[in-house]
C-alpha cells in the first residue's frame, strides 16, 4: 500500500492537546521507519497512531479530492471532510472508504 501522502495532512479533533492545540498531522515514525504517527501540529507532541480505519480514510481523500492544505476532520458516520463543514460552515465533499477495493489492488 502507498500511503507516503498522507503525511502532513492535518486532522481536527474533538480532543484538544494539552497546548490548546486541535489539529494533529500525519508525521512519518521516524527517517527509517514510515509507520505513521499524530502529532500536535503546534506542539509536536505526539498524540498516538492513526487507526487502519483513518489510515484508510486519509487515503480515500486522496485518491478522491488530492492533497490539501485545509484541515479535514473524521465525521461521525465514517467519512472524511474538510474541517470546516463539521462546524457548520458550508457543505463540501466527502470522501468514504471504497469497500470494493482492498489495498492491493492499488492502480
Ligand atoms: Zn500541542
Amino acid at each position: 500500500m502507498k500511503d507516503d501522502d498522507i503525511y502532513g495532512l492535518d486532522i481536527v479533533v474533538a480532543d484538544p492537546c494539552r497546548c490548546g492545540c486541535a489539529l494533529i498531522r500525519v508525521w512519518a515514525h521516524s527517517t527509517k521507519s514510515k509507520i505513521p504517527i499524530w502529532k500536535c501540529v503546534w506542539c509536536q507532541k505526539r498524540r498516538g497512531k492513526p487507526t487502519d480505519t483513518e489510515i484508510a480514510l486519509l487515503n480515500a481523500w486522496l485518491k478522491e479530492y488530492g492533497y490539501t492544505l485545509e484541515p479535514l476532520a473524521f465525521c461521525d458516520d465514517g467519512g472524511i471532510r474538510f474541517a470546516y463543514e463539521v462546524f457548520g460552515r458550508g457543505r463540501g465533499p466527502v470522501a468514504w472508504i471504497d469497500e470494493d477495493s482492498s489495498p492491493d489492488r492499488a492502480a
